[in-house]
């Protein structure tokens, strides 16, 4: 049940979700306009979610469906990411 970052987090991205990650599985890249979560590394302690100041991270189990698309943008980004980092 990992969590998941979503659009609102765009334009926004103000990392208060970074820091509070125990395990660092939150991605971020200059070139993004969102951060991302590392489904397979997040231990879904929950601490990220009430940081978010746009509610823009869910559980995987409460993600509204117009939303479910970030469930795969998540895994392809951060893998992404952390392959480059
Ligand atoms: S739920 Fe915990 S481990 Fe998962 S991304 Fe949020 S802070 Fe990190
Ligand atoms: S706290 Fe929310 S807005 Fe800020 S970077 Fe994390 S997901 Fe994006």
């Amino acid at each position: 049940m990992p969590y998941i970052v979503t659009e609102s987090c765009k334009g926004v991205k103000d990392k208060s979700c970074l820091s509070v990650c125990p395990v660092d599985c939150i991605y971020d890249s200059d070139e993004e306009d969102m951060v991302y979560i590392h489904p397979d590394q997040c231990i879904d302690c929950g601490l990220c979610e009430p940081e978010c100041p746009v509610n823009a991270i869910f559980t995987d189990m409460d993600l509204p469906e117009e939303m479910q698309e970030y469930v795969e943008i998540n895994k392809t980004k951060a893998e992404e990411l952390m392959n480059k980092s």
